[in-house]
């Protein structure tokens, strides 16, 4: 039986999870789970000066919002620092590294010169060949890899395909600095062996990595692990996404109402794809989910699509399960702390009441909240201009008489008082939008809404009759 499979997801804690690194985990997420595998969480923490707590705080929040738990800890790259150190020390040991002396200014004649010859700029292996008792006093070295010269590196990448690197584009890495760090490259290596990694999945920004990770998994002796370099996120355009085009963190996009399984679902299909299937579900993603479906161009961010796959989701969200979103939701959004103080049980019930009616019509729970507010608000409301507008003269005695076709309701359900309305409106020779609007300037304080009827059934008949008649105290 061959091992189980181990991914993992390996973010450096500079910034915000962004969009590219939740989509990468997401699918070595899947991939684990389809697999009956683990995906572990190490965070790449060795850059001190950029490196922070908030930055970790926030990716650890970012996965679990996002429903992708790790297995076990999160490993901290940092904290094994002198793990990477003694292999460091065992390269040198084997061979397969070498002090490197150079001074830093031979460095930059090295650099010049390259430059004036235009050639790509490597280190030209001064030290590779030389005998450390040469070496200048004073000068604290760094250790490099000694690289294969010759022939070439192969990477079967599962979405690149078959990657050749000739041997001579890599120049001696530098593995360990004077100050005695590790360098990114060794402690990747180092980590992903001792972590038990089978399979990489990240960014094909990584696919140079992945070949100098490669020598220096052949120079320890160890096996290479599985790897797949996934296509970057375009925007719309087809240009580097940028920050209008959706380049932002996933808190971002969870204050913007987003659900965690519309986004799931949407970035799935940023690079990867399961025939035609545009909307399914996590469980299908999982039982889906292969290496082959990761496809080679890059992707097309678009938020036309992630907003309509989100009203989608939203529409086929049952009631009660919507609320507890739209709750976890109310921090995170400017004005949302103050609603979620004033939610009480009765006003939870009217919510909830509500729901059915209000997300067919909400694309993000941003539009759920402006199209629920007014049921949080008081007496007498607060009208916006346009719902003070549709209150004028002839809209006034409009209210007034829908006020008492409402007041002499035998019964106070949605279709009932629509019938009663509309027999007021026949009767009087009126259209309906000519009651129905004021009548709605009155109870939400707007000029659009949920259907009018369902905010009367909602609001019950104490409120609104009190709504209607706040208005034509006026
Ligand atoms: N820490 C790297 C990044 O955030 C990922 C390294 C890797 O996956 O090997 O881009």
């Amino acid at each position: 039986m061959s091992s189980p499979v181990v991914t993992r997801f390996a973010p450096s804690p500079t910034g915000f999870l962004h969009i590219g690194g939740a989509r990468t985990a997401l699918f070595n997420w899947a991939f684990a789970k389809n697999q009956d595998g683990k995906m572990l969480l190490r965070i790449e923490d060795t850059d001190r000066e950029r490196s922070t707590e908030e930055a970790v705080a926030a990716i650890l929040e970012g996965l679990k919002w996002l429903g992708l738990e790790w297995d076990g800890a999160a490993v901290s790259q940092y904290s094994r620092v002198t793990r990477h150190r003694e292999m460091a020390e065992e390269l040198l040991k084997r061979g397969k590294a070498y002090y490197c002396y150079c001074t830093p200014a031979e460095l930059d004649a090295m650099r010049a010169k390259a430059e004036a010859e235009r050639r790509p700029i490597r280190y030209d292996g001064t030290w590779r060949d030389r005998d450390p008792s040469t070496a200048p006093a004073g000068i604290k070295p760094v250790v490099r890899f000694r690289a294969p010269q010759d022939g070439e590196t192969v990477i079967q990448d599962h979405a690149q395909g078959r990657v050749v690197i000739p041997n001579k584009d890599l120049d001696d890495l530098i593995i360990l600095r004077s100050d005695g760090n590790p360098t990114y490259n060794l402690s990747v290596v180092v980590d992903d062996h001792d972590m038990g990694v089978t399979h990489i999945i990240r960014g094909v920004d990584h696919l140079t990595n992945a070949a100098r990770q490669m020598q220096i998994y052949m120079a320890m002796g160890w096996d290479v692990p599985s790897m797949t370099h996934v296509p970057l996120i375009h925007g719309p355009d087809g240009a580097k996404l940028s920050k209008r085009h959706g380049a932002l963190g996933v808190e971002a996009y969870r204050a913007m109402g987003y659900l965690p399984a519309a986004l799931r679902n949407y970035l799935a299909r940023l690079g990867w794809s399961h025939g035609d299937d545009e909307i399914f579900s996590t469980e299908q993603l999982v039982e889906w989910f292969t290496l082959g479906g990761i496809g080679k161009s890059a992707a097309r961010f678009d938020f036309a699509k992630l907003e309509n796959l989100n009203g989608h989701y939203i529409r086929h969200t049952p009631d009660s399960e919507l609320l507890l979103h739209f709750k976890s939701f109310l921090p995170h959004v400017e004005g949302g702390e103050a609603l979620l103080e004033a939610l009480t049980p009765e006003l939870e019930t009217k919510l909830l009441l509500s729901l059915p009616g209000l997300k067919e019509r909400a694309k993000t729970l941003v539009e759920l909240m402006a199209s629920a507010r007014y049921l949080f608000a008081k007496r007498p409301l607060s009208l916006d201009d346009k719902a003070n507008a549709l209150l004028n003269e002839e809209g006034k005695a409009a209210l007034k008489g829908a006020h008492e076709v409402l007041a002499a309701a035998a019964e106070w359900s949605g279709p009932a008082l629509e019938a009663a309305v509309k027999a007021h409106a026949e009767a009087a020779g009126m259209k309906l939008g000519k009651i129905a609007q004021p009548l709605r300037a009155a109870l939400t304080g707007t000029s659009t809404s949920p259907g009018i009827f369902d905010v009367l059934e909602v609001l019950g008949p104490e409120e609104s009759l009190g709504r209607i008649a706040d208005q034509l105290k006026n």
